[in-house]
Formats: structure tokens, sequence, C-alpha cells
């Protein structure tokens, strides 16, 4: 029988315990999808829901780059390798400089983070989606923290009426790209950290390249379509989510793990019609409010790569400003959720 071997991230992801299987299949496709039938979770990851073959892996027979109709015999070695990956575990941590040492030393001194901890978030990448009210308090704190490598997407300009609360902009950049007047804004609070701008609007031909490069992702958007596109393609690569909503005085934080509990559309299912749908552009936003809501997705974000505390992980935090209040809503994974369920396995066979 064919032995086939997966990418490790998914075998963490699909919660598996080995990445060797012996499976049936008279070529790559088939015993794949005999992979599927045994573990069905791992059918979103390998199978469109057309049922062809997703395309960022490389397939290996024999030491060769293969298709997904190549043959396979009874002694063939398949192997799955991730077209992004190294192929080579974690990379070792950056050492700090004395330099970063004085600048990180109030970190440092907490036992929660230490040397190894800032060293940590030096390596951590954390793409952050929207550079507006949730985008500015994200970016300017996680650079400010030490975060190695910070990627900003936005496909939008300087506008007078954002500076009521996208505090990572100023009156001198009105007019200019987003991305290049908030990077202006970064490097004048921290000068370490590699910036990386996509003047554009995430969309699902770049998504796929964009999102693997990042270890986190944190939302700074103002739309559901850009939501939903985010958690499919977290989902996709294993890439943790730390989702952030606001509107006009309430705001909304947690954080979704792909293979680790629920996701974003186990939460909303679906889009609420235009009718219904809150949308802060059109409706106005409390200045403040994106600051508390995106300083909490900051916190988490950290709390992420550092592997401390208790994660906003299957809890859906909900601000409400006007009263003063914070609750907390619990929920959980959907078998039938479009983006992460596995009740979608019969369309592997
Ligand atoms: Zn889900």
């Amino acid at each position: 029988m064919p032995k086939l071997t997966i990418p490790e991230i998914l075998m963490r992801v699909a919660t598996l315990d080995s990445r060797t299987y012996s499976v049936d299949g008279e070529t790559v496709t088939a015993s794949l999808q005999a992979l599927c039938q045994r573990h069905p979770q791992l059918e979103q990851h390998f199978f469109y829901d057309s049922g062809q073959l997703k395309e960022h892996f490389m397939l290996v027979v024999g030491g060769a780059l293969a298709a997904p109709d190549t043959s396979l015999s009874e002694a063939s070695e398949l192997e799955i390798l991730l077209a992004a990956s190294g192929g080579s575990g974690p990379p070792e941590l950056p050492h700090l400089s004395e330099h970063e040492r004085a600048r990180y030393a109030r970190h440092i001194m907490l036992p929660q983070v230490g040397e190894n901890g800032q060293r940590k978030l030096k390596a951590a990448k954390v793409l952050i989606v929207g550079t507006g009210g949730l985008g500015s308090p994200v970016s300017m704190y996680l650079a400010a923290a030490g975060v190695g490598t910070i990627g900003l997407i936005d496909f939008d300009v300087v506008d007078q009426s954002n500076l009521q609360r996208q505090i990572v902009h100023s009156v001198t950049t009105v007019g200019a790209p987003k991305v290049l007047s908030a990077k202006q804004r970064l490097q004048d609070i921290n000068d370490q950290p590699h910036l990386v701008t996509y003047d554009a609007k995430l969309n699902e031909q770049n998504a796929h390249d964009i999102v693997p490069k990042y270890d986190v992702i944190v939302d700074g958007c103002d739309n559901y379509e850009t939501r939903y596109l985010i958690n499919r393609v977290a989902q996709e690569y294993g890439v943790p989510y730390v989702y952030g909503a606001i509107f006009q005085f309430d705001g909304q934080v947690s954080v979704f793990l792909p293979g680790r509990g629920p996701c974003y559309q186990c939460l909303h299912p679906e889009e609420p019609p235009p009718a219904i749908a809150p949308n802060a552009n059109n409706k106005g936003v409390f200045g403040v409010l994106p600051g508390v809501v995106g300083l909490l997705e900051a916190t988490e974000a950290l709390k992420l790569i550092l592997g401390i505390g208790n994660l906003l992980a299957g809890r859906l935090l909900i601000y409400d400003a006007l009263s003063m209040r914070f609750r907390e809503l619990a929920f959980q994974k959907r078998p039938a959720c479009r983006a992460c369920g596995t009740a979608t396995a019969e369309l592997c066979h």
C-alpha cells in the first residue's frame, strides 16, 4: 500500500498523532481522498468544495514532483509538502542586542515574558488587516512591544474624518495611503520592527500569498466579507485569528484557533442582511471605542505569541461603552460550520 506523509502543521491543526499513513489509492488524489475518509477533518485542508485538490501543496512521489493524477504503486512513497514551508521546524529565536535589552527592560523583568519571551516577540510575524480605528492601536502597541515583523494591509487613503479615532494617522498624512501613513508613525515609535505594507484590499487572490507568511492575524477591518475571508484562509493555513469589531458604542473581541476551537463562522454562520447589519462607517463610531477594542486585540495577540495566560478562544467578550460593562459569551464549534466543521466530509468521496 502506498505510504503517505502529510505536513507537520496539518497533523497539528487536524489533531492527528502521526504524519505518515498507509492508504489505498491508485493516484495521488485517490490516496488523499482515502486519507480524508479516514480523517474527515483533513478534507477542508486538501480539497475545495468542488472536490478539486488545493494547489498550495507540493506533491512529491519517490523524491520527484508529481501531479494530482500521478499513478502510485504499492511501494510508492507520497509526501505532501506545503509550498510556503521550509520544512525544517521552528527557526531558532533571534538574540537581543544590548539596545533591545534596554528598550524592552520592563517586559524582560516580567517573569511571564523574560528575555526568551522578548525574543519570541522579535521572531513573531503579525498581519494587521486594516489600518483604521482598530489597526491604529493594534499596530502602535505591537510595534512598541517589539513584534519583529508587522504586516499592514489597507487599500484606503487617510481622510480628515478618520483622525477622530485612527490615531496612527496624522494631519500631515491626510491624502496619503493609510499603510504608508501608518508605517511612518510606527517607525517613529520603534525603528526595530520590519514593516511590510500592502496597499491593497485583502481578497481571495492575495490572501493565499500573504496570510501563510504570518504567525497571527489581527482583525482591523470593517466588513463581514473580509472577516469571512480572513477566517477561511486562517483555518486553511492554521494561523490564529484575533477578532475585533466595533459599532457605535459597542465592541466585540474573540480569538479563533484553527484546530483548537470554534472559528468566526461558528460564531456568525451568516452575514446579517444589509438592512440590519451594523456598519461603523455609515452610523458613526465613538472615537475611543476602537482604542479599547484594539488594545484588547493587541493583548490577545501578544499573549498568543508569548504562550501565556488564558486566551479568548471559545469566548466572545462584549464591551458596551455607554453602560461601561463587559460581558462574556461562551460559544462552541459547530459541526456543520462551513469554514471549520467536519460535517462536509462526504464531499471528499
Ligand atoms: Zn467554524
